[in-house]
């Protein structure tokens, strides 16, 4: 079986007003998404690993410095599928509700704490990689991560993400990863989806 790329959960100009707009998603999705799906699939072709889950291809891979290419195209699949579903056209960013809110006053010290530490977290990867939410034995984290890593390597839950490769955001915010940031902190995070997480 090979690997698919899942379904934007929106249309690719639905984020437009909120500051991402469709000709990133025809790039982000449509090309650098859709390419790390055939990479995959070429790369696991007739291998063991072309019948295991994704998330078992990335666990595996990793630990396997021979295939490192492997690795990085399987965890670019699993990272970007869920980047497209940590932001939402309806009620995103802003502060959190329900539990994921509870949380972040327990772990984190407070919404303003946390975005402080996300904000420096996404601006600070030096080059490519990824800002995190996640849950660590039980706790709140912000992480980030270098390239196509991710927490799922590391034990850890992925609660949220934020793409800081360049090209998530060269279209629409040019060189200025800040205002990114800032963008999907205040119009994009779906919370709804960080307490599925949660709670899942
Ligand atoms: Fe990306």
């Amino acid at each position: 079986m090979a690997f698919t790329q899942k379904p934007l959960p929106y249309d690719f100009g639905a984020l437009e007003s909120h500051g991402m707009s469709a000709q990133t998603f025809e790039f982000h999705y449509g090309k650098h998404h859709a390419a790390y799906v055939t990479n995959l699939n070429n790369l696991v072709k007739d291998t063991p690993l072309a019948d295991k889950s994704l998330e078992e291809v990335i666990q595996e891979s990793f630990k396997d410095s021979a295939k490192a290419g492997i690795f990085n195209n399987a965890a670019q699949v699993w990272n970007h599928s869920f980047f497209w579903e940590s932001m939402t056209p309806s009620g995103g960013g802003g502060a959190p509700s329900g539990a994921i809110a509870a949380k972040i006053d327990s772990d984190l010290g407070g919404y303003e704490k946390f975005k402080e530490a996300f904000k420096a977290a996404a601006a600070t990867q030096f080059g490519s990689g990824w800002a995190w939410l996640v849950l660590d034995n039980g706790t709140l984290k912000v992480t980030k991560t270098p390239n196509a890593e991710n927490p799922l390597v590391h034990g850890q839950v992925p609660l949220l993400t934020l793409d800081v490769w360049e090209h998530a955001y060269y279209l629409d915010f040019q060189n200025k990863r800040p205002d990114f940031i800032q963008n999907y902190l205040d119009q994009l995070v779906n919370w709804e989806f960080a307490n599925q997480n949660l709670a899942a």
